[in-house]
């Protein structure tokens, strides 16, 4: 499935619901997470609906890929020059609570609220 019409995060990627925007292509999108753990946390999401690592397969390493070589990019456009945590979580023993893949990527001085 492409998109899930019942998907928070496929309905963000359609424009439905809005979202700080902070990179687009075609495969991917990246945005502020609403509820930051730390001064800047963004979430890289693919555009097409993978609901968790789970559904992975070697078909996506591309775009895996992608999702992880882009983040340094965006947190030095955003300012993050001293470091930063990247965070998947996967089912429900994972903490995962959106079920649309998601890398959770956050920084920014410290104290954080998490993590
Ligand atoms: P998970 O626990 O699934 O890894 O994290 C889901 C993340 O999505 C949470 O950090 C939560 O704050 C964020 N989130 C949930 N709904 C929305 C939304 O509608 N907009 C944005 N920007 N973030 C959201
Ligand atoms: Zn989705």
């Amino acid at each position: 499935m492409n998109h899930d019409p019942n998907c928070i995060f496929c309905k963000i990627v359609a424009g439905q619901i809005p979202s700080n925007k902070v990179y687009e292509d075609d495969d991917l999108l990246a945005f502020h997470d609403i509820n930051p753990w730390a001064p800047v946390h963004i979430l890289l999401v693919p555009k097409r609906h993978i609901t968790s690592m789970a559904d992975v397969t070697m078909e996506d390493q591309a775009l895996l890929g992608r999702m992880l070589a882009l983040s340094p990019r965006l947190m030095r456009e955003l300012g993050v020059d001293n470091g930063y945590r990247h965070v998947i979580n996967t089912g429900a023993d994972g903490g995962q609570e959106v079920m649309h893949l998601h890398l959770h990527v956050f920084g920014g001085p410290r104290p954080w609220k998490k993590g």
